[in-house]
């Protein structure tokens, strides 16, 4: 993280100031600090409340908390058994406790008897006795400047071997202290006024070395505001160019969309007929749309992005739709050749395992024009594919499809209409956050008759009932998935635990019975031929990795058996059992898993268990793998956060958002001189991505 507001004392290598020489200056460097500006935004993970110690007699199991004690005692596991935890007796005025440490041989060497500690940990009772377990802690020695790591709030940093805690807390003094005052405002006066924000100099001094609780809140609430900020106004810009962009305007008759609506053997939703018509308006309208259709697994998201490509199609354009990965684009190319194909529209796989000759046989039929809708990844985009009129992208986006793709579409020669489909139902806010670019329809609403599926959780020891009832299901004439977990990684073993299984199913447990397999390092043509098959009902057990995702659709298919469920992620559970229920049949999902499940395993599997609704999941979801993983801010290309916390902080991120647009809709490149600290600080937050106009 660079700093660059200005040629200041900000600039000053940490290496020149008084004590740190190049060893630790190499430390800090590992961090991401070179310079005192950066140090000055790198932000402690947490404060303790060190005005207010617990005393040891009123520690209550299952609090979080920071207290104190000397050591009166230390054991150490006994030799040749790891597993036992080291653990030291404390003392303080009111009584004793003893804290825990699981396989840190290393505290042998560094728990004395007689120091002083400060503690932060969980309470629990361990055998009986109220231990604080696995707490961090830091050995307070006497002389040394009390007032920094004592008796006030005190920060704490994120820290790595070789750089501890007390230096960097007191280096960080050092730094505030001389270089906070330093640190210029960004935010017109207004922004600042309108959200009641103190200044940001004080921010930063607040942040490490707060008076107060409140000085400590307002501080994080600068910094946060300015991280939604910086983030929002870059996705306006972006936005206010897409806005004042030529598009094509996109107006065709409609009668290869009339033809699939009459083909297809249902009416469309409510919520359907709404989200179609505002992607129909904005496809006729002389702007490139830029549009995030949102909904819920099986809400039916497909066919209206099917009416979208014909619209395309009739208006004498080339649509092309993406997916993340090979094997959904196969199932999306099943999917889309199923609808449009009869009405005589010619679409076509492309893939990178595709034959060459083949592969450059599509690519010339689209620079010709003459396919006029392709399927493929997301390297549709990136490898230079030539269209002759691509008119519409539609991108399924599952998180992967960030702003810096996006934007690479909208290079590409006549800004193309841009559809982007995602699952995963996030909070509004949220999704201001992701796709802030982008205008959002929601399809709301499942089709008529969708059941939901009833939810188990079975460990090993259920195995043999739950045979005896997948062979119910056959006998009444249902079929059923089984689902095996394939992760990168470990994806040999994986594959020959779903093959082993497959052939265990097929041999020993329903000879009399037909077991498919299907699963990724399968050709096209086979894949296709497993998934016909078991849609004709002529395969009564699908054993299967996670191909079937999305895209299949057997409505007589009314048990999902997940294996190793807890393996899997929560909205990747979602979509399986997405899969189920399609049918007027009551329908089963069950998750079999180990007997001993991590914290988040669990949690997992109960969110699955407790709610059909696609929104909690997703709540859920991201609480447990926290925004950055959820949204994979990393592939997004987005700015990352310093303080802002996107479940916590919410609520500022309207407020952010609010003032983005103020600010954007007055100056639309940020040229104007009042906001030239907040200009230096965007192109800093967002190397490379805005490429602003020069300032005239
Ligand atoms: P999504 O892509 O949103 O997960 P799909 O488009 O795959 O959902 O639709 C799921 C299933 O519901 C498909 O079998 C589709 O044919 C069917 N479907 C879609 N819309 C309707 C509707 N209005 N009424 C009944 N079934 C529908
Ligand atoms: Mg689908």
């Amino acid at each position: 993280m660079k700093q660059s507001t200005g040629p200041t004392g900000l600039q000053t290598p940490l290496q020149y100031l008084k004590g740190v020489g190049p060893r630790r200056a190499a430390l800090l460097e590992r961090k991401g600090l070179s310079t005192v500006g950066d140090a000055l935004f790198f932000v402690p993970l947490r404060h303790e409340d060190r005005t207010r110690l617990t005393p040891l007699r009123a520690l209550q199991p299952g609090q979080t908390l920071t207290c104190s004690g000397v050591i009166v005692g230390v054991s150490p596991p006994p030799r040749g058994r790891p597993q036992v935890p080291f653990t030291v007796m404390l003392r303080d005025e009111s009584g004793h406790a003893t804290a825990t440490w699981f396989r840190s041989p290393y505290l042998e060497r560094v728990l004395k008897r007689g120091q002083r500690l400060v503690l932060h940990g969980r309470i629990d009772r361990y055998r009986g006795t109220i231990t604080i377990t696995q707490p961090d802690f830091e050995i307070v020695e006497s002389g040394e400047d009390e007032r920094l790591h004592t008796g006030r709030l005190v920060p704490v940093y994120s820290v790595t071997e070789g750089l501890t805690q007390r230096p960097v807390r007191a280096l960080m003094w050092r730094i505030v202290e001389a270089f906070a005052k330093e640190v210029p405002e960004i935010l017109p006066p207004a922004a600042r006024a309108g959200a009641r924000l103190v200044d940001l100099s004080l921010a930063v001094h607040d942040a490490h070395f707060p008076q107060t609780e409140a000085a400590l809140a307002a501080a994080r609430r600068r910094l946060a505001f300015d991280d939604f900020l910086l983030l929002q106004l870059g996705l306006a810009i972006l936005r206010s160019r897409t806005t004042r962009a030529r598009g094509i305007a996109m107006n065709p008759p409609g009668a290869l969309v009339a033809r699939l609506r009459a083909a297809l053997p249902f009416a469309l939703t409510p919520a359907q007929e709404r989200v179609w018509q505002e992607i129909r308006r904005d496809m006729a309208a002389p702007f490139p749309m830029h549009r995030l259709l949102q909904g819920d697994v099986g809400s039916g998201k497909t066919v209206v992005a099917a009416l979208a490509v014909l619209a395309a199609v009739e208006a004498g354009y080339q649509a092309a739709v993406m997916a993340p990965t090979e094997i959904l684009a196969e199932q999306h190319f099943m999917t889309f050749r199923q609808l449009i194909e009869p009405l005589g529209v010619s679409v076509s796989l492309l893939t990178a395992a595709l034959r060459a000759r083949e592969r450059a046989a599509r690519r010339a039929a689209l620079a010709t024009g003459e396919l006029q809708c392709v399927v493929g990844t997301h390297a549709l985009v990136q490898e230079g594919v030539e269209f002759r009129r691509l008119g519409l992208a539609v991108v399924d986006e599952q998180h992967r499809f960030g702003v810096e793709q996006r934007a690479r579409l909208r290079a590409k020669g006549e800004h193309p209409d841009l559809l982007v489909m995602t699952a995963t139902p996030i909070p509004r806010t949220l999704a201001l956050t992701l796709y802030g670019d982008l205008d959002v329809s929601v399809v709301d609403q499942l089709p008529p008759g969708r059941k939901p599926v009833v939810t188990v959780a079975r460990t090993e020891g259920r195995r043999a009932q739950i045979y005896a009832f997948l062979r119910e299901q056959i006998a009444s004439g249902r079929q059923v998935y089984v689902v095996y977990p394939l992760v990168e990684e470990s994806e040999a073993i994986d594959l020959k635990a779903a093959t082993d299984m497959a052939r265990h199913l097929r041999e020993d447990v329903f000879p009399d019975l037909t077991v498919g397999l299907l699963h990724g390092r399968l050709g096209f043509d086979d894949k296709e031929a497993i998934m016909r098959r078991f849609k004709a009902g002529e395969i009564h057990i699908l054993v299967s990795t996670t191909v079937i995702e999305v895209g299949i659709d057997v409505p007589n298919a009314a048990v999902m058996l997940i294996e190793h469920a807890e393996r899997f992620g929560l909205s990747q559970l979602h979509q399986l059992r997405g899969r189920v229920g399609r049918g007027p049949w009551k329908s089963y999902c069950i998750l079999l898993t180990g007997s001993h499940l991590t914290e988040d395993g669990e949690r997992r599997v109960a969110a699955m268990v407790e709610t059909h609704d696609g929104f909690r999941i997703a709540e859920v979801d991201l609480e447990l793998r926290g925004p950055g993983e959820f949204f994979g801010t990393r592939q997004s290309g987005l700015p990352e956060f310093r303080v802002a916390d996107l479940l916590r902080d919410a609520p500022l991120l309207e407020e952010a958002r609010r003032a983005a647009a103020v600010i954007v809709a007055a100056d639309p490149e940020l040229r104007d001189p009042a906001h030239r600290a907040l200009r230096r600080e965007l192109l800093h937050r967002w190397p490379g991505k805005l490429d602003l106009a020069s300032v005239g």
